[in-house]
């Protein structure tokens, strides 16, 4: 029963000359009383079949010929090499079966002219109807893509021995800011989803010292913007006896593992998406300048943009920021007051954090946070307190810090922002497949 043949090997010359059996949907149809030309497709990719009433009998062609798009049916043929047909191939049909049909009265409704008349707009009827956008070829090309980000995230840090680690999505506390919390009713109690895997991991860090993780995080993002999701996956990292500047190779690292490894596995993909590879592999060769935060300030300020030191840098001060950026850059040593308690001051001058934001070209904006963390009691009481944060659901991370504390650090990926950016997505949306914002949690 399963399956042993895929259009992409055909597609690729694997079977020329050959008698096969082809699983797939109808993705096009055409043709006369006497022939029909049907277009495959599956999950590598499409291939002309040509039926014709005198090989396959008139029952087959009465079927082929009534049959839907999104049909799924079972061709078995000749593999013909014809240079006229897409991909070089079409297989000369012999005997079809319907599995699946698609009954006329309810047509696969995802049409062109579907989509140019839809009431709320094009995008939104493309949200509607999500579950069956998914086997379009952009998105199949794009979670293909997705497929191998996670692979390449996987394999960066397990290549360098790091524990997969995992940490609940029932929390108690907040990790970045109490507006963006998800209250969830926890039987006569509150609780909250997670917004970063960050304090649980800090709490094993002592026990594994190099971990990660890559699972979902919760942000209840009131604005819609074209890279916040409200559920979203985070690829995070954390290493002991390291610093901000050790924990930067590694967010640069796995982010050059991931160009190169899209760019070795997902190239056809790439390339059907107009994304230029060029700078994929751009992405993927050259160092990622760091600078610090001053700096961006007094080279916003120049550029005419108004901004005060102390102040967070939002998109729109990223945007102008990265015009002219040909890689991605780390933006380091953010004001302390701009940042939360569990970043660690900087001893040669407390003013700021040691921490990072690495800020990808192309208008994408930010796609990392990290840094070195508060490590020791003394310094993390005295930092919650300045914050005004209430200690008690943090009681967990400052014990950590009573038995032996040592310098530690790490990292959050927007790993959906890494597939948005590298894939040269329009809007983060594009490359999840079902995207939850303020307004939607269906289908
Ligand atoms: P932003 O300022 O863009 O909201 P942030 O400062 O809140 O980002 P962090 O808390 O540092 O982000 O989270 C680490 C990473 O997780 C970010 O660099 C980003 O790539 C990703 N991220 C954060 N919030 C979202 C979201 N709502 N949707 C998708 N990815 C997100
Ligand atoms: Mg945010």
């Amino acid at each position: 029963m399963e399956k042993d043949i895929y259009i992409g090997d055909v597609q690729s010359g694997a079977h020329d000359g050959q008698q096969i059996v082809l699983k797939g949907w109808i993705n096009r149809t055409r043709g006369s009383n006497k022939i029909r030309f049907i277009v495959l497709r599956d999950s590598t990719g499409r291939i002309q079949c040509v039926a014709k009433r005198a090989d396959v009998g008139d029952d087959t062609f009465e079927a082929l010929a009534g049959a839907l798009i999104e049909t799924s049916v079972i061709m078995t043929g000749v593999v013909n090499v014809d240079e006229r047909s897409e991909g070089g191939h079409e297989l000369v049909v012999d005997s079809a079966t319907i599995v699946g049909p698609v009954n006329p009265e309810n047509p696969f409704p995802i049409t062109e002219s579907a989509m140019a008349n839809a009431e709320g707009g094009e995008t939104e009827f493309l949200l509607d109807n999500r579950h069956l956008y998914l086997r379009t070829a952009r998105m199949t090309q794009m979670l293909k893509i997705r497929s191998s980000v996670f692979g390449a995230i996987h394999g960066y840090f397990r290549g360098l021995d790091f524990t997969e680690y995992h940490a609940p999505n029932f929390v108690a506390g907040a990790v970045e800011g109490g507006s963006t919390l998800f209250e969830v009713p926890y039987f006569g109690r509150k609780a909250y989803l997670t917004q970063s895997w960050q304090l649980y991991a800090e709490a094993a860090m002592p026990a594994l010292e190099r971990l990660y993780t890559i699972a979902p995080s919760f942000r209840a993002e009131k604005s819609r913007t074209r890279r916040h999701l409200t559920e979203f996956w985070h690829a995070e990292m954390e290493i002991a006896w390291a610093g901000n500047e050790d924990v930067m190779v590694h967010g640069e690292g796995v982010v050059r593992h991931i160009a190169r490894t899209l760019l070795d596995e997902r190239s056809d993909e790439l390339a059907a998406l107009g994304r230029d590879l060029d700078l994929v592999a751009r992405y993927a060769d050259n160092p990622y300048p760091r600078i610090r935060y001053d700096e961006a300030v007094e080279t916003l300020q120049g550029m005419g943009v108004d901004i005060e030191w102390g102040q967070d840098l939002d998109y729109s001060k990223e945007k102008v920021l990265t015009q002219d950026f040909e890689v991605p850059h780390f933006l380091t040593h953010y004001p302390r007051i701009a940042k939360p308690f569990y970043h660690r001051p900087d001893p040669d001058d407390p003013k700021y954090v040691l921490c990072h934001d690495l800020l990808a070209p192309e208008g994408y904006g930010e796609i990392i946070g990290g840094g070195e963390r508060t490590w020791s009691e003394t310094e993390i009481l005295e930092r919650i307190e300045e914050e005004g944060t209430p200690r008690e659901p943090y009681e967990f991370y400052i014990d950590v810090r009573k038995y032996g504390g040592v310098p530690h650090g790490g990292f959050g990926l927007g790993v959906d922002r890494v597939c948005s950016w590298l894939a040269g997505a329009d809007h983060i949306r594009e490359v999840i497949p079902f995207p939850r914002d303020s307004r939607r949690v269906t289908p």
